[in-house]
C-alpha cells in the first residue's frame, strides 16, 4: 500500500508498527470474502481492507471523524482475515495499535463510554461479577425472553476429585469470567490432566488475563492484569512448571501478548516473554493416544464442534481439538462457514447487540444443519453466546470429555 507518513508520524515506535503492516497490503480484496461483517453490511468499510485504508487516514491525519470510529468498532478482531490474507498482513495488530489512537482523536458519546466503564468495573472481576448476577439469575426464569437470553444460567457445580502430585507441572488461569459461569471446565481440565500424569497448578492471587481492558484500548489497565499474573506464577515457573494453560482460547491469545505488551517495562520484560514462550492450549500439550487410552464415549455421539475465532485464526490450534474428541470416539458434524466468528468476540455482544445477534443466528443454524447431539467449543465467550439461543447443550470440550473415562483406570 503507498502512502505518506510525515517524519514526525514515524517517529512514533507505534506509529511505524502500523505503516510497516500497511505496507505489506496489495489491496487484492481477499480477505473481505471472509470477513463477517463485510458480509453482513456489504460496505467496503466493515471490511479488513476498508479498515487498513481509514488507518492510513488515521496516520496520514486526513479526515478522521465518527466514521472511521465506527467501523472500527464493528470489527470483531475475529481475525478470519488474517488467515486469508496471501500477503501476511498483521491486521489485528493494525486495529489494536489504532483504536487508542482513534478514540484520542474522536470522542465517545456519554453512553458508549458509559457501557464501557461498567464493563471495565465488573467484568474482569469475578467477586464483582458474581454480585452482579446474583438477582438476575434468581429472578432468570420470570425474566421475558430477551433479557433471559442475556443472563447465564446459574452453574450445577460437579464435584471436584484430588489430583495427585505429579512431576509434570503446569499452570492453569483461572480467569474472570470463567469463575463464575463456568467453573466445570477448569476442573474438567485437572481431572483429564491429572489422569494423564500431569498436575495442573491454580494460584488465586492470578486473575483476568487483560483482554477486556486491551480490547477496550485501556492498555495501561491490560499492562496491571498482565504484571499480576506474571507475579502469580513466578514461583510456580521457578520451580520448573512446563506450561502456561488456559482453557479459554481468548484469554489464551492474549497471554500469548505479554512479551509484546510489557517490552519497555525493565521489571517485567524477561518475565512476560517467558510466560509468553510457555503459553499452550490444552489440545496442545495433551497426550492425543494416552487420552484415547484412558477416555472413551461408549457410543459415537454426533457433535458439533465450533472453533473459536481465538483458536482457529488467532493460535492456529483448532485442529489439536478436533484430534482430541476423535481420539474419544466423537463423531464431528459437518458445520458450513466454520471460519465465521459466532458475534461474541469479547465485549463485542454487549457493545454492537445488532451485529452479533445476526452472527448468532445464522452460526446457530450452520451448527444445526448437520443434527449434532450437542455444540462443543473452547471459549468460555462463545460459549455463553451460543447457549442464548442453541437447542442443543453447548459444553466446552473437556467438560464433553471429563465423564467418560474407562473404569478402573
Ligand atoms: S478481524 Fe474479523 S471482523 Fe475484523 S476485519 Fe478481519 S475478518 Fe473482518
Ligand atoms: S487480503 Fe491481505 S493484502 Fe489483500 S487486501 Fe486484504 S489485507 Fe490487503
Amino acid at each position: 500500500m503507498r502512502a505518506k507518513f510525515s517524519e514526525e508520524v514515524l517517529s512514533d515506535r507505534d506509529n511505524a508498527e502500523m505503516a510497516s503492516i500497511m505496507r505489506a497490503c496489495v489491496h487484492c480484496g481477499f480477505c473481505n470474502a471472509t470477513c463477517p461483517t463485510y458480509q453482513l453490511r456489504g460496505n467496503e468499510l466493515d471490511g479488513p481492507r476498508g479498515r487498513i485504508y481509514l488507518v492510513k487516514s488515521l496516520l496520514e491525519d486526513d479526515g478522521v471523524g465518527e466514521s472511521t470510529q465506527t467501523h472500527l468498532d464493528r470489527c470483531l478482531t475475529c481475525r478470519a482475515c488474517e488467515t486469508t490474507c496471501p500477503s501476511g498482513v498483521n491486521y489485528s495488530r493494525l486495529v489494536e495499535l489504532a483504536r487508542p489512537l482513534v478514540d484520542k482523536k474522536v470522542d465517545r458519546g456519554r453512553v458508549d463510554k458509559i457501557k464501557r466503564w461498567l464493563i471495565r468495573l465488573i467484568v474482569p472481576y469475578p467477586r464483582r461479577f458474581a454480585a452482579v448476577l446474583f438477582l438476575p439469575q434468581l429472578l432468570k426464569r420470570a425474566l421475558p425472553r430477551v433479557l433471559n437470553e442475556l443472563i447465564p444460567a446459574k452453574e450445577n457445580l460437579l464435584p471436584t476429585q484430588k489430583q495427585s502430585n505429579h512431576q509434570t507441572k503446569m499452570i492453569l488461569l483461572d480467569g474472570c469470567v470463567q469463575q463464575n459461569t463456568g467453573s466445570n471446565i477448569n476442573a474438567a481440565a485437572k481431572d483429564i490432566f491429572d489422569c494423564l500424569g500431569v498436575q495442573l497448578l491454580s494460584n488465586s492471587a492470578s486473575g483476568c488475563c487483560g483482554a477486556v481492558s486491551y480490547h477496550l484500548g485501556e492498555i495501561e489497565e491490560a499492562k496491571h492484569f498482565a504484571r499480576q499474573n506474571i507475579d502469580a506464577w513466578t514461583e510456580a515457573l521457578n520451580t520448573g512448571a512446563q506450561a502456561v494453560v488456559s482453557t479459554s482460547s481468548g484469554c489464551t491469545v492474549m497471554l500469548k501478548e505479554y512479551a509484546s505488551l510489557l517490552r519497555d517495562d525493565l521489571d517485567y520484560a524477561a518475565r512476560a516473554k517467558r510466560v509468553t514462550e510457555l503459553v499452550r492450549d490444552p489440545a496442545e500439550v495433551l497426550d492425543v493416544d494416552l487420552l484415547g487410552e484412558f477416555y472413551q464415549v461408549p457410543s459415537s455421539p454426533r457433535i458439533a464442534f465450533h472453533p473459536p475465532c481465538t483458536q482457529q485464526h488467532g493460535l492456529g490450534v483448532s485442529h489439536y481439538v478436533r484430534g482430541c474428541l476423535k481420539a474419544v470416539g466423537f463423531e464431528l458434524t459437518k458445520v458450513s462457514d466454520e471460519h465465521l466468528c459466532c458475534g461474541s468476540a469479547g465485549t463485542y455482544s454487549l457493545l454492537q447487540p445488532k451485529l452479533s445477534r445476526e452472527l448468532l443466528d445464522r452460526k446457530i443454524a450452520a451448527l444445526g444443519g448437520d443434527a449434532p447431539s450437542a455444540i462443543a467449543s473452547a471459549n468460555i465467550g462463545c460459549l455463553l453466546h451460543l447457549r442464548r439461543r442453541a437447542p442443543t447443550p453447548v459444553v466446552h470440550w473437556l467438560e464433553l470429555i471429563r465423564p467418560h473415562r474407562l473404569g478402573g483406570r
